[in-house]
């Protein structure tokens, strides 16, 4: 069992098409994969179930940017029926955001001179645009030195030419997922830049309007942070999830599969045991885990 219930395609900020990256699931040994693309689910209206190996499961999922306290947070859904129309209604005003970002970031390198990031956006296979097709604008340029350049100093909170999204709050993320018979999870809790206190009374808001489950291990997670995120999963009832957070071949860190196996005293409360699961995956009752 080796389930990464956290990847992009190049339908949001992923560099890969979903045949691609179903293949690469398949090569990295992985028996689950969820594709949770930003803000949409246009991959699934394209996969053939043809390139789907056998021995691989294919989870409909998305990733949904809310604000909570003026912090950006990424809920991930898994298991939604994709055709659900409360789903659906809330991904395209959140793919309007974006739109909306991307030409107030572009008025912004306008006025310093720098044309033809809308055009660049343009010729992009992606449904929903995002601030790192903005930054590998950036990098094409000459403007920024890499990715993580661009962002510290264009395009994170304080950059240069950053601009602001409304996203939904978590409430509104999760009852939609709810509403598509998905299962909320709380991604990547310890990349957000807040306090310890700040932390755990996202995760425990997070779990009073019906989040179920917290992504516990991830990529470039130390055991240390593991241990703590498996505590706070744990003491606020939710389920474990794992995944990479995969967007790009070119970053061996963040590659499919790439994460440490949930902490034995997890085991009772992996994602997969969840009884909504069986729906989107099979009926996958075995697991193997160790501690990381
Ligand atoms: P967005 O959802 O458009 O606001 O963009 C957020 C995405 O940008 C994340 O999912 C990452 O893929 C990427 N990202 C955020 N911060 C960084 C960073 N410091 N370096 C590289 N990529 C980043
Ligand atoms: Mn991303
Ligand atoms: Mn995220
Ligand atoms: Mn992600």
């Amino acid at each position: 069992m080796l389930a990464d219930l956290h990847a992009h395609t190049w339908f949001s900020d992923g560099t890969l098409p979903p045949q691609a990256l179903l293949e690469r699931a398949a090569a990295r040994g992985l028996t689950h994969l969820a594709i949770t693309d930003h803000d949409t689910t246009a991959a699934f209206e394209s996969i053939d179930p043809a390139w789907i190996a056998p021995g691989l499961q294919l989870l409909p999922g998305v990733e949904i940017s809310t604000l909570w306290e003026r912090q950006e947070v990424h809920i991930v859904g898994l298991g939604i029926d994709c055709d659900d129309l409360t789903l659906q209604t809330l991904l395209q005003a959140q793919q309007h955001l974006r739109r909306e970002r991307a030409a107030a970031m572009d008025m912004s390198l306008q006025k310093a001179g720098i044309c033809g990031l809308m055009d660049y956006l343009a010729t992009l296979p992606c449904t929903a645009v995002g601030r790192n097709h903005v930054a590998q604008f950036l990098l094409d340029r000459g403007i920024a030195r890499s990715k993580e350049h661009a962002f510290k100093n264009f395009l994170g909170d304080k950059g240069k030419y950053a601009a602001s999204a409304r996203w939904c709050s978590i409430e509104d993320a999760v009852n939609a997922i709810r509403a598509a018979g998905g299962i909320a999870i709380l991604a990547h809790p310890n990349r957000y830049r807040i306090s310890n206190p700040a932390l755990r009374r996202l995760v425990s808001e997070f779990a009073a309007v019906g989040g179920e489950g917290l992504e516990v291990s991830y990529s470039n997670l130390d055991a240390d942070r593991l241990d703590h995120l498996a505590s706070l999963c744990l003491g606020n009832g939710l389920w474990a999830s794992t995944g990479s957070d995969f967007h790009s071949p070119g970053n061996h860190w963040m590659d499919l599969g790439k994460f440490r196996l949930l902490p034995a005293r997890c085991a009772d409360r992996a994602i997969w045991l969840h009884s909504g699961w069986p729906r989107c995956a099979g009926d996958v009752k075995q697991v193997s885990l160790s501690d990381a």
